[in-house]
């Protein structure tokens, strides 16, 4: 961030006194403006033993599959939000179940929530936002094709619940920067 969006003025990079973290402080209206995650919503729609699956058509990972997942909205619950990702990425009406995987995206400041979801009927197709959509039978997960690490470990934590019968949920954590060597700032 470069100008304050309240007033326009240029930022500073300062701890604010009791803070304990740098942030864009306006130098002009004093206005603090924090960068906080966000929540990115997705889900795993089920349909006769297939799983819905988009590909890409957007940068980052374009052609790289995926389940409908975005950004959540203002004034709309977990829930609605992985919803109403089916219904712009894969032209989809789920019903969202329980609680899959809680992603934690380190070095993208982003939170990655998967739900278990039904297809309530085998209708779907490509929006602008997908290349393709099509369900696929979990032997055929194209494992190696996968737009992101969330989706992997989202979709083997689903197939092995599946496998054992639980209806649990997962958290984990990917820290590009670790792996990468680098060290925390
Ligand atoms: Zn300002």
């Amino acid at each position: 961030m470069n100008f304050c969006s309240h007033c326009g003025a240029r930022v500073a990079t300062l701890t604010p006194p009791g803070d304990h973290l740098p942030r864009f402080v306006c130098e002009s209206c004093g206005t603090i403006h924090y960068q906080n995650p966000k929540l990115i919503v997705g889900c795993v729609p089920e349909y006769a033993g297939q799983i819905l699956l988009c590909r890409r058509a957007i940068e980052p990972r374009l052609g790289y599959w995926t389940v409908p997942a975005g950004f959540m909205e203002n004034g709309e619950t977990l829930q609605q939000a992985a919803a109403r990702e089916s219904r712009e990425e894969a032209l989809a009406d789920v019903e969202i179940l329980s609680l899959l995987s809680v992603v934690h995206v380190i070095h993208a400041h982003q939170v990655h929530v998967f739900f278990r979801a039904r297809l309530r009927e085998p209708s779907f197709g490509p929006a602008p936002e997908s290349l393709e959509v099509k369900l696929v039978p979990h032997a055929a997960i194209p494992w190696g094709e996968l737009a992101f690490p969330s989706t992997e470990f989202t979709l083997r934590r689903y197939l092995e619940d599946l496998a054992s019968g639980s209806d649990a949920h997962h958290f984990t954590e990917f820290d590009r920067r670790l792996q990468a060597g680098r060290v925390k700032p």
